[in-house]
C-alpha cells in the first residue's frame, strides 16, 4: 500500500471516503500533524484470504474474505465480522476506522478492526454457512484471538457463527478459548443482555436526544429502517417508551401506520412471515419512503450509505440516530446539519453492542457469569457517559454532534498512540 498524504485521502468513493473526510475534519480541529494523520488514515494491518467452499452439490466455490485491523494502539482489536455480497477490502476498512473510534468514545479498551465474506448468507445452507466459516477462521487465524482481535456479529452473521469461529479456533489451540469471540450463545458463554445491546443503546440515545430538544417521548414519532439485530429491538424498545413507531422496514419491503404500528404484532408476524410485508395491520410503503416520513426519529439501522445528497433535502425528522454504522454520507451530513437536523453520529448510537461485547470478553476472561441487570446498568451508564461526553465537546467547541464524537475519540486515540511511544 502506498502512503496516503493527509490531504489527499484514498479517492475511493463510498464510506471510506465518508470515514477518511471525518478523520481529516477531527484532526484538523485537534491540529494533529500531518504524519499522526497518516498514521490513522491507514489501517494497521490488513489480511485479505481467498475461502474456498465445498458447496452441497460437490461443486466448489471461492469467496473472498477480509479482516482488517485499523488501530492498536488503546488494545487489542475489536469489531464484527460481516457476510454480504457488497463486503470489499474498503467497505471493511472504513468499518474497521469507525471500530476504533467508538471503542475510544464509550472508553472500551480495544482498537478497531472489521472483517467480511463478499457471500449471501440466504443463498447458503447451515451446512454451507458452517463450512465457509471454519474455513475463513482458519485462513485468519494468525491474526486472531483473545488478546490479539476478537470478532462478533455484524450483518449477515449471528451466534451461531460466532460458535463456529470459537470451536475452529479452540480445536487448533486444543483447549476452549470463549474470549475470541462476543455475540456467543450464552450457554457457550455469551453475555446475557448481549443480543438486545445495540438496540437497547440506540433507543437510550434517541431518548436522551428527544430531551434535550425538549420534546416528550410520549408525543414523539419515530421510523425505523432495518428490522434486524438493531432496528427490531429499537423499535421495540421505543415504543416501549412511548414513541409512536410509524413505520419499519427491511430487506423486502416497509410497512406505515399513521397512528402508530402494534409493535408486538408486527414481531409476531415476523416471527411466522419472515419479512415485514404483508402485516396486516399496517399499510405498505415504498422503503425508501420511509426516510423521509414525516417524523420526529429517523433510526437508519440497516445499512451505510443510505441518507445521500438525493435524499437528505427530504427528510422530515428533526432527530437522526444512527443504528446502522455510516448511514449518511459525508454530503447528506452536510445538508441535514445546514437544515438543523440532530444527527446522532453511529459512533455513538450504536455503541451498545460493542459495550456489551466487552462485557462479554471481561465474563469469558474471568470465567464468571453477571446478571443481566448489572449487563443492563454498566451499558446505560456507559451510553449516558458517551452522549454527555459528545454533548459537552460539541456545546464547548461548537461542533456537530459527529464532529464531536470523532474528535474526541481520535484525541484518546492519539493519546494512547503518544504514551507508548514509537518503537523503535
Ligand atoms: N458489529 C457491531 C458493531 O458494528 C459489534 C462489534 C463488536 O461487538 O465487536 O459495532
Amino acid at each position: 500500500m502506498t502512503a496516503i498524504s493527509s490531504a489527499d485521502p484514498i479517492p475511493t468513493g463510498g464510506p471510506l471516503d465518508d470515514a477518511q473526510a471525518q478523520l481529516a475534519a477531527a484532526v484538523a480541529h485537534l491540529k494533529c500533524p500531518p504524519g499522526l494523520h497518516e498514521m490513522l488514515a491507514m489501517p494497521r494491518r490488513e489480511l485479505q484470504v481467498a475461502v474456498p467452499l465445498r458447496r452441497d452439490d460437490g461443486t466448489t466455490a471461492v469467496y473472498s474474505g477480509y479482516r482488517v485491523q485499523h488501530n492498536l494502539s488503546r488494545g487489542p482489536a475489536k469489531g464484527g465480522l460481516r457476510y454480504s455480497t457488497a463486503v470489499d477490502l474498503d467497505e471493511v476498512r472504513a468499518l474497521a476506522m469507525w471500530m476504533s473510534w467508538k471503542c475510544a468514545l464509550v472508553d472500551v479498551p480495544y482498537g478497531g478492526a472489521k472483517g467480511g465474506i463478499a457471500i449471501e448468507p440466504r443463498d447458503h445452507s447451515d451446512g454451507e454457512l458452517e463450512r465457509v466459516t471454519r474455513r475463513y477462521t482458519s485462513e485468519i487465524l494468525p491474526i486472531i484471538g483473545p488478546d490479539m482481535d476478537i470478532p462478533a456479529p455484524d450483518i449477515g452473521t449471528d451466534e451461531r457463527t460466532m460458535a463456529w469461529i470459537m470451536d475452529t479456533y479452540s480445536t487448533t489451540k486444543g483447549y476452549t478459548v470463549p474470549g475470541v469471540v462476543t455475540g456467543k450463545p450464552i450457554s457457550l458463554g455469551g453475555s446475557l443482555g448481549r443480543a438486545t445491546a445495540t438496540s437497547r443503546g440506540v433507543a437510550h440515545v434517541a431518548l436522551m436526544a428527544l430531551s434535550s430538544t425538549g420534546m416528550e417521548a410520549s408525543k414523539a414519532s419515530a421510523a425505523v429502517q432495518g428490522f434486524g439485530k438493531v432496528g427490531r429491538d429499537a423499535a421495540r424498545l421505543l415504543n416501549e417508551a412511548g414513541v409512536s413507531v410509524k413505520a419499519v422496514s427491511d430487506v423486502d419491503g416497509a410497512v406505515f401506520a399513521p397512528d402508530g404500528l402494534d409493535i408486538s404484532r408486527l414481531s409476531a408476524h415476523v416471527d411466522r412471515e419472515g419479512t415485514v410485508s404483508g402485516f396486516d395491520g399496517a399499510e405498505p410503503l415504498a422503503p425508501a419512503d420511509l426516510l423521509t416520513l414525516d417524523v420526529d426519529v429517523l433510526v437508519p439501522a440497516a445499512i451505510e450509505g443510505v441518507l445521500t445528497e438525493h435524499n437528505a433535502h427530504d427528510v422530515q425528522a428533526s432527530i437522526v440516530v444512527e443504528g446502522a454504522n455510516g448511514p449518511t454520507t459525508q454530503a447528506a451530513d452536510e445538508i441535514l446539519t445546514t437544515r438543523g437536523v440532530t444527527i446522532v453520529p453511529d459512533i455513538l448510537a450504536n455503541a451498545g453492542g460493542v459495550i456489551v461485547s466487552y462485557f462479554e470478553w471481561v465474563q469469558s476472561n474471568q470465567a464468571y457469569q453477571w446478571r443481566e441487570a448489572e449487563v443492563r446498568d454498566r451499558l446505560e451508564e456507559r451510553m449516558t457517559r458517551g452522549w454527555r461526553d459528545v454533548a459537552d465537546y460539541a456545546g464547548a467547541h461548537s461542533l456537530t454532534y459527529r464532529e464531536a464524537a470523532t474528535a474526541l475519540s481520535v484525541s484518546r486515540v492519539l493519546e494512547a498512540h503518544k504514551l507508548r511511544g514509537l518503537y523503535p
